[in-house]
């Protein structure tokens, strides 16, 4: 027997709320029937049809479709996009995942590149690793924001933007988002595969360049500004 669907999860309250939906059967007999066909059989299609119907959304779908429609609405590069998407989804190949799908991984290949203490998962690497938490101190000092250090990386994703008042801010706080992760990514393979490591800082350095340029071609917020300005701390306080 298969498992039964979110989207059938909430199929089943709805046709659980009864009466609406169906109704009991008529004559001596004791039961219900299905008011949404003409003959009175239920089927998965009709139910369907119904859900439809009536707009009945599950709000973990409507969060989840929110956030990537987001993702792709920021102005940043394509394969930066894909990286945040698949982060966002729990797609990348993190050492937990890739043993998910059974690819078997030496004790010490499961760990965290950066700190070599935890077992890699998208949630350890990309917001609680003690570098990662290195690397968004030193970000948010550069936007110029003050924010908590949430749990999750869908958490990260959402409190980060909206600490832009203005759309222009909030797409621009986005576009570095999707740039660190992708970074963090892009670093964390330099490391695995080819023996690269690079510093705090110098991922700092990385990135605001990476970001002024995007911002150029892009051209999200004043792109005259030039790179001695975008490189200070408190950016968004000079965009304002
Ligand atoms: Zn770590």
């Amino acid at each position: 027997m298969r498992e039964v669907g979110r989207g059938e999860l909430g199929m089943r309250t709805e046709m659980e709320k009864g009466p609406q939906g169906k109704r009991e059967g008529g004559g001596n007999k004791d039961g219900w029937e299905w008011t949404e066909t003409a003959d009175g059989i239920y089927s998965t299609k009709s139910a369907y049809d119904v859900i439809k119907s009536r707009n009945i959304v599950n709000p973990h779908h409507t969060a989840d479709k929110r956030r990537m429609a987001e993702v792709w609405k920021t102005p940043a590069p394509h394969k930066a996009a894909v990286t945040a998407w698949r982060l966002l989804r729990n797609r990348l190949p993190t050492c937990d995942n890739l043993e998910k799908r059974r690819v078997l991984l030496a004790d010490e290949d499961k760990k965290c590149h950066q700190c070599n203490e935890h077992i890699e998962t998208a949630s350890h690497l990309f917001t609680s690793c003690t570098k990662t938490q290195e690397i968004w101190d030193e970000i948010q000092k550069w936007c110029g924001m003050c924010t908590a250090r949430p749990p999750s990386t869908t958490m990260h994703w959402e409190m980060f933007g909206h600490c832009g008042r203005k759309k222009k801010i909030r797409k621009l706080l986005n576009m570095i988002w999707i740039g660190c992760v992708w970074m963090l990514w892009k670093k964390r393979n330099e490391k695995i595969f080819e023996g690269k490591e690079s510093t705090v800082g110098e991922f700092i350095q990385e990135i605001k360049a990476r970001t002024w340029g995007w911002n150029r071609t892009f051209g999200i917020v004043d792109v005259a500004l030039n790179f001695v300005e975008w490189n200070s701390n408190e950016l968004i306080s000079r965009l304002v």
